[in-house]
C-alpha cells in the first residue's frame, strides 16, 4: 500500500462520517492519515430535525466521541475553498490549510430558500439543530394563541414536518402546500394511509399549489391567494455548496459533482463525491438525495480508496432503493417498500409496526458508525438487481 497517503473528508454528516470511520478501520495497519472537517462538533441527525422542531430533545452525539480510537483527526471548521491543482483545502478562510492526496466531498445539501422571494428572509428551515430549535421556539410562542403554520413543500420532509408539528401542537393550524399530492411517489394504499394521518391531525393540504413569495406574515400562491402564516417552514427542494464548482471540479446544472461509475469526479479523479452532493447515475436512473442511498455511496467509497491504494481493480457502484420510510408524528408512520428505482411495490407497513421500523432506520447510522470501528458493516441492502448490471457511462 502507498505510504503516508493523506485523505481529507469534507463534511461529517451521514456519509462523511461513514467513509472516514470505515476507511480508518480498513487502513489501520497502513500509513493513511485521515482528516475529517465539519463546522460543528455535534453530529447532526438530519433525519430527525423535524423532531427538534416539534420540541423534542435529541441525543447529543459529539463527533470527537464517535471518532475516538479511530486515529482520524477532526478539524472543526468550514471548508471555504478547494485548490484542485495544488490539492489543498482552506478551512475557515485561512485558519488552516489541509493538503490531500485523496479528497472525499461529502458536503450534503440544504433547503433551497433561493427559489422564491422572501423565503431566505422569512422562512424557517430544518438545515441544522440550531435552525430547528429556532422554529421550535416560534411554534411554542404561537401555539398559545392558535397560530398558523405553513409548510412549503409536499415531499416526504414536508409531510414528516407537518404531521410532527400538528401532533405536538394541536392548537396550531398547519397547512401543507405542494405541487403534488402528498406521498405522490407511493402506492395507492400507503398514500391513502398518509392522507388519513394528515386529516386526523387536522393538517390542511393544498396540493397543486405553487408558492411564489414568502412574506413576514403570509405565504403567497401563484393564484394570488395569501395564506396567513405566523411561521413558514421551507422544505421545497434542496441546493448544494458551490465549493466544488468554484474549484473547477465538474458539476451538473444543480451544482452536484459529476462522478463516474466508481463515484470519482470526472474532472478530478482524486476527488470522490458521495451523498447528496454527488450526481450519481445508475442503469435504472439517477439517485436522489437520501440517507438510504448516501450510506452505500460512503461505504463503497471507503472500499474504493482502499482498493486504489492497493493497486486493485475497482468495480462500478451498484445500489437499489428498498423503501420510503415516513414518520407521521410519533405515533404513526408509513413504510412503502420499493423496487430498485424507488417505484412502489405492493407491500407497505403502517401504524405501530411502521413506527418501530422508522425508528430503527433513524437510529441505525450512529450504531453502524460504532460497529464500523471494529468490523466492516454493510449498509447496502440492495445492489439494484439486474437493473444495475450494466452501469451507465
Ligand atoms: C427532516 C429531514 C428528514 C429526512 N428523512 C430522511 C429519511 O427518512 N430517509 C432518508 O434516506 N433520508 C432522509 N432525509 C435526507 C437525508 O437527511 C440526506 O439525504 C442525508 O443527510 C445526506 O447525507 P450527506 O452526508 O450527503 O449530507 P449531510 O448529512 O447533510 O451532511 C453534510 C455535512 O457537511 C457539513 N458541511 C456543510 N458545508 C460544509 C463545509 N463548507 N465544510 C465542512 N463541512 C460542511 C454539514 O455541516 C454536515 O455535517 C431527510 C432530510 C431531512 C431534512
Amino acid at each position: 500500500m502507498e505510504h503516508d497517503h493523506r485523505v481529507v473528508v469534507l463534511g461529517a454528516g451521514y456519509t462523511g462520517m461513514m467513509t472516514a470511520i470505515r476507511l480508518a478501520h480498513r487502513t489501520r495497519r497502513a500509513d493513511v492519515r485521515i482528516t475529517l472537517v465539519n463546522p460543528s462538533a455535534r453530529f447532526t441527525e438530519r433525519l430527525r430535525m423535524h423532531e427538534i422542531a416539534a420540541g423534542r430533545q435529541l441525543a447529543d452525539h459529539r463527533i470527537p466521541d464517535l471518532l475516538a480510537g479511530t486515529g482520524i483527526s477532526f478539524v472543526r471548521g468550514a471548508a471555504t475553498a478547494i485548490d484542485a491543482d495544488a490539492r489543498t483545502v482552506t478551512v475557515d478562510d485561512g485558519a488552516a490549510t489541509l493538503d490531500y492526496d485523496t479528497l472525499v466531498y461529502a458536503l450534503g445539501s440544504s433547503a433551497d430558500t433561493g427559489r422564491v422571494p422572501g423565503a431566505g428572509e422569512h422562512a424557517f428551515t430544518l438545515d441544522s439543530p440550531q435552525a430547528a430549535v429556532r422554529l421550535a421556539g416560534r411554534l411554542k410562542e404561537i401555539a398559545a394563541t392558535g397560530g398558523t403554520v405553513t409548510v412549503c413543500g409536499g415531499g416526504l420532509t414536508g409531510v414528516e414536518a407537518a404531521t410532527e408539528i400538528a401532533e405536538a401542537h394541536p392548537g396550531l393550524h398547519v397547512t401543507l402546500v405542494g405541487l403534488d399530492e402528498p406521498g405522490a411517489m407511493m402506492g395507492a394504499k400507503a398514500r391513502a394511509h398518509l392522507r388519513r394521518a394528515l386529516d386526523r391531525l387536522g393538517v390542511t393540504v393544498k396540493a397543486g399549489a405553487r408558492v411564489t413569495k414568502v412574506l413576514p406574515d403570509a405565504v403567497e400562491l401563484e393564484t394570488g391567494e395569501l395564506l396567513p402564516s405566523d411561521a413558514c417552514l421551507w422544505t421545497a427542494g434542496v441546493t448544494v455548496s458551490s465549493l466544488a464548482a468554484d474549484a473547477g471540479i465538474g458539476v451538473d446544472d444543480r451544482g452536484l459533482v459529476v462522478v463516474d461509475a466508481t463515484l470519482r469526479s470526472v474532472s478530478h479523479p482524486e476527488v470522490h463525491a458521495i451523498g447528496d452532493a454527488a450526481a450519481v447515475r445508475l442503469a435504472w436512473g439517477r439517485i436522489h438525495g437520501t440517507c438510504q442511498s448516501g450510506l452505500p455511496t460512503a461505504q463503497y467509497t471507503a472500499d474504493t480508496i482502499v482498493r486504489l491504494l492497493r493497486g486493485k481493480r475497482v468495480r462500478p457502484f451498484r445500489f437499489g432503493y428498498i423503501h420510503q420510510p415516513v414518520s407521521l408524528g410519533r405515533r404513526d408512520a408509513v413504510i412503502q417498500f420499493t423496487h430498485a428505482d424507488d417505484t412502489p411495490r405492493r407491500a407497505y407497513l403502517k401504524g405501530r409496526a411502521a413506527v418501530l421500523y422508522k425508528e430503527t432506520v433513524s437510529s441505525s447510522p450512529v450504531k453502524v458508525y460504532r460497529l464500523s470501528k471494529r468490523m466492516n458493516v454493510t449498509a447496502t441492502l440492495s445492489k439494484g438487481g439486474r437493473a444495475t448490471r450494466r452501469p451507465a457511462a
